[in-house]
């Protein structure tokens, strides 16, 4: 079996592999199918070669010159599909066409088909098929808005061009012992292959990848050719050590001859996807060095713009209260200033899984779900989809702080075009983000450090001052107590009074800095959230400051037990009950409610949540302290100390818990206490209840 031959049969059973790889898919559509009769096709060409090679039959030559035909007329079918080419002119092309291969192909049965007519039709019909499949691609290629499915297609085109151009190489002379015509089919196989890729692979964008590698390793086979061939050449002989040397040439030459190479096709194919990953890569290094939020998204997204591959960027950060993400920075049309988790849950769920999510795929993936009826699938995907166009988004990345919490999504769009980003380019900006999430955790880590420091000096301050102040105070306290006698004038006595009353309140202000100094450890005992907080009420019940006002607790079913102690969670709830009772003034609504809730953004999915929310109708916490609401002795009351919801965090936090404010001027302050359940239900009779004053 000579060479010729034996490449046919490589080549033939490998086309019929890759038909079988394509047409056995799960979701196999028209374009698989044309895809896996068009390799039918050529395996039967190849075939039919090594038949007449092994049967000297003139019947396989005749064969040879159908499949031939057919392999046009496939070829021209399965690229209509590829492109998606449903236009009324290139179906009446189409029928024309299986016309003529009809006609061809009964030519071709008749006694008349080594008539050189006959032959001339064949030729015809292979040309203007091959012209006609260019046509298409080339007009679609115009007509696409989409740069991948422009790419894709020009990519086809060129590889297409060059298979049919080697395929002529048929006919081409021997260049010495080498022979031209063995390299067709090699190639054509390769470029089946390129082509499976194509249609089972969505991306094709990647494919150039393989196209540039494929490039090197055909420029280093070439060298390796050439100086083998000069070598016999020169010598006259061929010899094991003349091929020794021609592989020592390539090797010695591998390395800078790759680099070389590789770098030429980048260049020439990806000079864009270059500067984009350049660009990326420098905003990665400037942002290692951030710590700021606001700092680190401002620098990414000037690299984005200044990349100009991208029309629209954004960053959202979880909020301080993790109810939702703010937008940080952007470029390009103002995306929505906050996106709401349970708006965008679907959208989150998968980005947190995927990293990233682009919007071509997902509307593929949708078309496929709607054709096979996965109607739910395809609601949450159709969400996801509405979700991105209101993000103005085509691709979406979650941002991660290091311990893999969600802390925020970059969305970036190239509005000019469809499919804008290579999978490696997604990858880069996936880079991109996990250095933001990295720069987020370094500057929280931070913030965190110095409020520990700033605690610990605190302590020991605190600890200070007890000793200086508490006794001193006592004794002043005694003192004026002691001056009072029954010959005291009255304004005297007020004097005496003020003394004794200030003294007290500085006291207390002593004594709640040493309880807020103080390490404070959870016990990991839990409690009843409803029993605590019913007795809290019936405390706040006595107090002369809520004679006013209309006092309500709402339990719900079913609220396990927390993770809290119930003295530290009365005294929290107290604090806020008073505050709350403060702002009111006498008149308007307290309202405590608790209930289960389920867990907020970088909550742990599988823990339970018990939310207690202390809530008035008062004038709201002022504009001035809200950003500094939980910092010690930040207050706005004359006799206040500014410690009861510093306190109150501190205790929360080290519970597992959080305390958020949300307050609107002029409408009243809500405070939510957010705890992690234990798992057993609270109050013997679990049902849920209002209780009003
Ligand atoms: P203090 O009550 O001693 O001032 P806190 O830490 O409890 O200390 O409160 C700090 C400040 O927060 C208060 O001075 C008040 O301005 C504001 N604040 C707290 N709760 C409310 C509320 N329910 N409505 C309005 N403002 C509030």
């Amino acid at each position: 079996m000579d060479s010729r031959v034996q490449v046919a049969t490589f080549v033939s059973l490998l086309s019929l592999a890759i038909a079988g790889h394509v047409y056995l898919r799960r979701d196999r559509e028209a374009v698989h199918r044309a895809f896996a009769a068009f390799s039918i096709g050529v395996a039967f060409l190849q075939a039919t070669t090594v038949l007449h090679a092994l049967t000297k039959s003139a019947v396989w030559l005749r064969a040879g010159s159908m499949a031939t035909v057919g392999v046009a007329l496939l070829a021209m079918r399965f690229f209509r599909a590829f492109v998606r080419d449903e236009a009324a002119r290139t179906r009446w092309l189409g029928g024309v066409a299986t016309l003529a291969a009809l006609g061809v192909l009964v030519l071709l049965a008749t006694p008349l088909h080594d008539h050189i007519v006959t032959r001339a039709a064949v030729v015809a019909f292979v040309l203007l098929s091959f012209y006609a499949t260019l046509t298409t691609l080339h007009r679609s290629r115009l007509a696409t808005r989409s740069r991948r499915e422009a790419e894709r297609i020009r990519f086809l085109t060129l590889t297409g061009a060059v298979a049919g151009a080697l395929t002529l190489a048929d006919y081409l002379p021997s260049i010495g012992d080498f022979d031209v015509g063995a390299v067709a089919p090699v190639f054509l196989i390769g470029f089946l292959y390129m082509l499976s890729q194509a249609v089972v692979r969505d991306r094709i964008l990647d494919l150039y990848d393989l196209a540039g590698r494929a490039g090197v390793l055909t420029v280093l086979a070439l060298v390796l050719a050439t100086t083998l061939f000069i070598i016999s050449r020169i010598t006259g002989t061929r010899s094991f050590a003349h091929a020794f040397v021609a592989a020592l040439v390539v090797l010695l030459l591998l390395d800078p001859l790759r680099n070389g190479v590789e770098r030429w096709i980048h260049r020439l194919l990806f000079l864009d996807r270059h500067q984009f990953e350049l660009a990326l890569r420098s905003a990665r290094g400037r942002i290692s060095g951030a710590i700021e939020p606001a700092v680190v998204s401002q620098i990414a997204i000037q690299a984005l713009e200044t990349s100009e591959r991208v029309t629209d960027a954004a960053i959202w950060f979880v909020t301080a209260d993790r109810r939702g993400f703010g937008l940080a920075a952007h470029f390009g049309p103002a995306p929505p200033a906050r996106l709401e988790p349970l708006a965008i849950r679907g959208l989150l769920d998968r980005v947190q899984r995927e990293h990233a999510l682009v919007y071509e795929t997902l509307e593929r993936e949708l078309e496929r779900q709607r054709r096979r009826g996965e109607d739910r699938d395809a609601e949450t995907v159709f969400e996801i989809l509405k979700n991105m166009e209101a993000m103005h988004a085509s691709v979406v990345i979650a941002i991660v702080a290091e311990d893999r919490e969600p802390i925020g999504i970059l969305a970036v769009r190239d509005e000019r075009v469809r499919d804008a980003f290579a999978m490696d380019e997604v990858q880069h900006l996936v880079s991109l983000s996990a250095a933001i999430g990295a720069a987020f955790t370094r500057s929280v880590e931070h913030r965190a450090a110095k409020e520990r420091d700033r605690l610990i000096a605190l302590g020991e301050m605190a600890a200070g001052l007890a000793h200086e102040i508490r006794n001193p105070l006592g004794a002043i306290r005694a003192t004026a107590q002691l001056l009072g006698d029954p010959n005291t004038s009255a304004s005297e006595r007020e004097f005496l009074d003020i003394i004794v009353d200030e003294a007290d309140r500085l006291n207390r202000v002593v004594g709640s800095f040493l309880d807020y100094a103080r390490p404070s450890t959870n016990d990991e005992t839990s409690c009843d959230p409803v029993s605590t907080l019913e007795r809290t009420v019936k405390l706040l019940e006595a107090e002369p400051l809520a004679r006013g006002p209309v006092l309500s607790l709402e339990v719900e079913r079913n609220v396990p037990h927390v993770s809290m102690d119930a003295e530290k969670l009365r005294q929290v709830v107290w604090n806020l009950a008073r505050n709350a009772l403060e702002a009111l003034d006498g008149a308007g609504e307290l309202r405590i409610r608790v209930a289960n809730s389920a867990p907020l953004v970088g909550e742990p999915a599988n823990r339970d949540w018990v939310e207690i929310t202390v809530s008035d109708t008062g004038p709201g916490v002022a504009e001035a302290v809200l950003p500094h609401l939980f910092v010690p002795f930040v207050t706005t009351k004359v006799r206040g100390t500014g410690l009861g919801l510093a306190m109150s965090q501190r205790l929360v936090t080290s519970a597992g818990g959080r305390i958020d404010v949300r307050t609107s001027q002029g409408r009243g302050a809500e405070f939510a206490i957010r705890l992690p359940a234990v798992q057993s239900v609270a109050g013997e009779d679990a049902s849920g209840t209002t209780r009003t004053r």
